[in-house]
């Protein structure tokens, strides 16, 4: 058992994870700003796992405030940063916001565990730093592009600021995760995600049009180098995810890690199209969506799909869920968001 510090705990990934954490006896402390997420999802990880982890409310881009939670908290084993701001489309409006948030919490956690001789750090990376790959799938030495997004960009200087402190400071263990599309919720629908306002990602619009908030689904652009013509995207379902943390955190512990620094791409290895999405969706809701194909939107790829064999020859770990269990978990949690809503 270990004694693990969640930033971002209460958030969409991060609640998961820790769900698996608890679930594996790990002692869980939580440290949150809750800017987008909600204190009541610690009373959903209490309902599923009969624990409830400690939490801090805490801005993480606050040194001073990321100092004394460190201090706090001697006694940790490993740190698993997942706060950070995450919208693309308003990091571009913001760009300093998303500079100051994501890249200031970082420097802070990773002082805090230099300072407090923490050795083990797991970093959410994403996808988005490949950019437009030549060559499908991607591995982890496909070449970083340039980032489209500030949001991008704090993902690829994180890390350069990981892969940078690791080689100077070798008591560092880090393992960045680059996630593909996660998408889904826990079987149980009580932990899920909660996008704010009009969400921009897939499958948060899909069960939101066929929940009644939205009224047509916008498929962009369907002239796309693809076999259908609609984007194709690598979704991992959130409960693998987690699992896949579990393995990098069990990898760090061991001291199996080859490099104290790695990155593994974290996807099911294969690529789905927004029209498979559409309909393993109408299969497992019964629910006829109302959508139109129109424009791409700028800033899409046609397509990116990970391979996933290194996580699975290194880490042991192999995504087991599939897409109908991804629609059909989203549809159940929207399902029961929207009865609590009344
Ligand atoms: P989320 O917004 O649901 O969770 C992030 C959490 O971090 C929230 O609870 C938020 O309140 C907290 N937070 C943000 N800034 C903070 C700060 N300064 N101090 C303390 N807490 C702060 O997002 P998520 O989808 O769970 O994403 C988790 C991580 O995974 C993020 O780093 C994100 O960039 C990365 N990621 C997400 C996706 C995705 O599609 N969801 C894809 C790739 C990478
Ligand atoms: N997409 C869409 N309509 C939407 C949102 C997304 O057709 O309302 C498409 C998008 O063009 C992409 C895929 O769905 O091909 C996944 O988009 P998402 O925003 O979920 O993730 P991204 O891979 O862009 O980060």
């Amino acid at each position: 058992m270990a004694k693990i510090l969640v930033t971002g705990g209460t958030g969409y990934i991060g609640s998961h994870t820790v769900v698996e954490l608890l679930k594996s006896n790990h002692e869980v402390v939580i440290a949150d700003n809750l800017i987008n997420s909600s204190i009541d999802v610690l009373d959903g990880i209490e309902k599923i796992c009969g624990k409830r982890p400690d939490f801090v409310k805490i801005d993480l881009a606050d040194s001073k405030a990321a100092r004394d939670l460190f201090s706090t908290h001697k006694d940790l084993d490993a740190v698993i940063h997942f706060a950070a701001l995450k919208a693309v489309g308003e990091s571009v409006n913001h760009p300093l916001k998303y500079y100051r948030n994501n890249i200031f919490s970082l420097i802070n956690v990773i002082e805090g565990i230099t300072k407090q001789g923490i050795s083990h750090l797991i970093f959410s990376s994403s996808c988005t730093v490949y950019g437009l790959p030549d060559r499908l799938p991607v591995t982890e030495s496909t070449p970083v592009k340039s980032a489209n997004s500030p949001y991008g960009n704090t993902k690829q200087i994180a890390e350069e600021i990981l892969s940078e402190s690791c080689s100077v400071n070798k008591n560092i263990n880090c393992i960045s995760l680059r996630y593909f599309n996660p998408v889904g919720a826990h079987e149980s629908a009580l932990i899920g995600e909660l996008p704010l306002g009009v969400p921009n990602n897939l499958l948060p619009f899909i069960t939101q049009t066929a929940a009644g908030l939205r009224e047509q689904l916008s498929v962009f652009g369907d002239d796309y180098d693809t076999p259908d013509g609609t984007g194709v995207r690598d979704y991992i379902h959130v409960v693998d995810l987690a699992h896949a943390h579990m393995a990098a955190l069990d990898r760090l512990i061991a001291q199996n890690n080859d490099t104290n620094y790695e990155v593994y791409n974290v996807g099911t290895g294969n690529g789905h199209s927004v029209m498979e999405v559409i309909q393993s969706f109408e299969k497992v809701s019964g629910v006829e969506l109302s959508y139109k194909k129109v424009a791409r939107r700028e800033g899409d790829i046609a397509a990116i799909y990970a391979d996933t064999s290194f996580a699975e020859q290194k880490l042991g770990w192999k995504a087991k869920l599939n897409l109908d269990a991804m629609t059909s978990s989203a549809w159940k949690w929207e399902q029961s968001l929207r009865s609590k809503k009344g």
